[in-house]
């Protein structure tokens, strides 16, 4: 069974980066850019923008800007992938709607259980008919209220 703290811990973990990923899934409908890198012949970009995560390989080109840079734009979202290949360069867009799902699913199934009278507060073990100090599944001292 996992450790209680341990759940707790992953939970608001996972609650934190979907708050994020929604955050700047909205963020990004108002302000885009991201990181262009060089990489021998080709230039990389990894992108945020139109409620977006961007990741582009392509030859080097017009946008010879490397390094951050960011835009305001028009508001606007895109809500779906998107696979884009040309000779010149491959794209592939995720809207940031996928992962937060991703990690708000993780989070429901890491939830921290209520607490029941009786259980032990660490691993949550039933503890009816323990007489004993300690916890038989984890060993934590049991507080008898
Ligand atoms: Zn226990």
């Amino acid at each position: 069974m996992m450790n209680r703290y341990k759940r707790a811990w992953l939970f608001r973990l996972a609650i934190s980066l979907a708050l994020l990923l929604i955050v700047l899934a909205v963020g990004s409908g108002w302000y885009s850019g991201g990181y262009v890198m060089q990489t021998g012949s080709r230039v990389t970009i990894l992108g945020l923008g139109n409620g977006q995560g961007a990741f582009v390989i392509g030859e080097q080109g017009a946008q010879a800007a490397l390094g951050w840079s960011w835009h305001r734009y028009d508001p606007s979202w895109r809500w779906w992938f998107s696979i884009a290949k040309t000779p010149q360069s491959s794209q592939m867009l995720i809207p940031l709607w996928a992962p937060a799902l991703g990690l708000l699913v993780q989070a429901w199934w890491v939830r921290p259980k209520r607490l029941s009278k009786g259980h032990c507060v660490k691993c949550g073990y039933a503890l009816a008919g323990v007489a004993a100090e300690l916890c038989p599944e984890c060993g934590a001292t049991i507080t008898h209220a």
